[in-house]
């Protein structure tokens, strides 16, 4: 029988809501029990896929090839459990749904209403793809009170009735916030934040406050008696050292004991295994060094933009018992004043991450440039690996205008689209009645890797699985130029055909990968080619 917790947001956004939710997947999976965590975003995008990152943040790939929110990231990060396409929705699927069921004439006239035509959508879509799991945690996007979010408060009340409470349990997140100049605690905020609820016909289960400091119990009794809640089910949420902390604080102040006390299943003997959280609080507490990594990328002042590439480094840090210190750089700096790569004098490695667009392209390929004469670890992810292709091209095989067609029409496109390069040898490979040139190349791949090279060694399998999201590819065509240039072909798609992994064999550590390593790594099994990369900034750090 699976069990249904969904999770609210009040007060304020940016409380942590994706956390919250991760973590009480990881503290149920600690307690022995199976978990899938979804995402339901109320705005009206069908997915967040052309979302500015400014606005929206990272875009997170899943296995199966559906760009979603950044939350799937620290669902999969705290829980390792695969992201599916089935775990994450928006308002804009919904109606895109509901109205081509009207149109195909499934509703046999009916007028079509939010309630119950949208409320069921979500309701099935809530309920779809489930099979063994003893849990599902449902986190809804945006705050109470927010319009876009009033079709998944509505399908969770009913759902909440369909199910039976014993079932399904409502953990609302909200803010207490802290009056420094009379040493308050506020309740107020949550009080109203809960009514609202109420007045939807959702009556939380369990209250969890982010607050500084510790609630005492007065105040608990108090949101209890004004909320209709447990003061044992007010719990607080403290701010923690690291996000990878959240699990054990949640844990001491009782969530998941509340959770399956809520669901009376709790067994007070029975204590959860957390050695694995202990375990990495225990690294990223006491480094025993430390290592500065440059990220040279375009929307370096959200970070959000990049949020699984900085855990990915932050892992790597934790595997090899370092503190990883990031240095987002903007990457036009490098285009203007040379003065400029004085930037990078002390850092021990230089990251080119995922990107789109020729702005700042330059930049990147100067950043490369400068890594590989100055023999610092070099890792290009995505538009990364390709300005590293540019660069090898321009620099070793004297192609001055080598560049993407990405940025227009160019003599010597080393990276394209996969249908513009195709020549004869291509075209009775692939199939390209049945090929997509122009659309993103989204998910996962395998990648037959050369036994001779480096990552090889790093992943120590010859055969590997990783996630794509690109439209362009480095052109086959220009392969032995590129390795008289210097780059080995590490790994190739199956077919041979598309470059997935280049490498410089006479440099320290120099990476490219047109796959997303990021995505899949995890704090307690750290992707190897971020260990790879964060060991050999320790050993340039070591040199210099
Ligand atoms: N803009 C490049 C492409 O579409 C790279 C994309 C990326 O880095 N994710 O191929």
């Amino acid at each position: 029988m699976t069990r249904f917790i969904f999770i609210t947001g009040g007060v304020v956004s940016s409380l942590g809501k994706g956390i919250a939710t991760a973590t009480l997947g990881a503290l149920l999976q600690a307690r022995g029990y199976t978990v899938r965590l979804r995402k339901l975003d109320p705005y009206l995008n069908v997915d967040p896929g052309t979302m500015s990152p400014y606005q929206h943040g990272e875009v997170y790939v899943t296995d199966d090839g559906v760009e979603t929110d950044l939350d799937l990231g620290h669902y999969e990060r705290f829980t390792g459990v695969s992201a599916r396409k089935s775990d994450s929705i928006t308002t804009g699927q919904i109606y895109m749904d509901v109205i081509t069921r009207e149109r195909r004439g499934d509703y046999l006239g009916a007028t079509i209403q939010v309630i119950p035509h949208v409320t069921d959508a979500i309701k099935e879509f809530i309920r779809c793809d489930i099979t063994e799991e003893d849990f599902v945690l449902c986190e809804i996007g945006g705050t109470v009170g927010d319009i876009e979010g009033l079709p998944f408060l509505e399908a969770i009340r009913q759902l909440g009735n369909e199910l039976g409470h014993d079932n399904s349990l409502r953990l609302h997140l909200t803010l207490l916030p802290h009056i420094s100049s009379t040493g308050e605690l506020k309740t107020k905020p949550t009080q109203h934040s809960v009514k609202e609820l109420q007045s939807m016909g959702i009556q939380p289960d369990i209250l969890l406050c982010r607050c500084n400091q510790y609630i005492p119990i007065d105040q608990r009794c108090k949101i209890g008696q004004f909320c209709n809640i447990r003061p044992e089910a007010v719990i607080t949420a403290l701010d923690a050292l690291s996000i990878y902390e959240v699990p054990l604080r949640y844990h001491d102040e009782g969530l998941d004991t509340e959770v399956l006390r809520y669901f009376s299943i709790l067994r007070e003997e029975i204590k959860p295994s957390l050695a694995r959280w202990t375990g990495i609080m225990d690294r990223v507490s006491n480094p025993e060094g430390q290592v500065k990594i440059a990220v040279i990328g375009k929307y370096t002042s959200l970070l959000d933009s990049y949020k699984s590439l900085a855990e990915a480094l932050i892992h790597g840090g934790i595997a090899n018992k370092v503190r990883v210190e990031l240095d987002w750089i903007n990457s036009e700096m490098f285009e203007k004043e040379s003065e400029s790569f004085i930037r990078l004098n002390d850092v021990n490695g230089i990251l080119v991450p995922g990107g789109f667009g020729e702005r700042g392209s330059e930049g990147k390929i100067a950043a490369v440039t400068f890594a590989r004469e100055r023999r610092i670890p070099y890792f290009g992810i995505c538009f990364g690996m390709q300005m590293a292709c540019i660069e090898a091209a321009r620099s070793g095989g004297g192609l001055l205008n080598a560049s993407s067609s990405e940025f227009g029409p160019c003599d010597e496109p080393v990276v394209g689209l996969l249908t513009e390069w195709i020549n004869s040898t291509v075209a009775e490979i692939r199939n390209f009645d049945n090929d997509y040139g122009g659309t993103m190349r989204l998910g996962s791949y395998k990648c037959q890797l050369d036994k001779n090279s480096r990552v090889y060694n790093i992943y120590g399998n010859a055969l590997i699985d990783e996630r794509h999201r690109h439209r362009y590819e480095v052109n086959i065509n220009y392969k032995s130029l590129l390795e008289k240039a210097g780059l080995r072909f590490a790994g190739m798609s199956l077919d041979g055909l598309l470059p997935e992994i280049i490498e410089r064999p006479d440099h320290p550590w120099f990476v490219g990968v047109q796959f997303h390593p990021e995505l899949k790594s995890k704090p307690f099994d750290p992707h190897p080619l971020f260990t790879g990369f964060i060991a050999a900034a320790i050993k340039q750090a070591s040199l210099v």
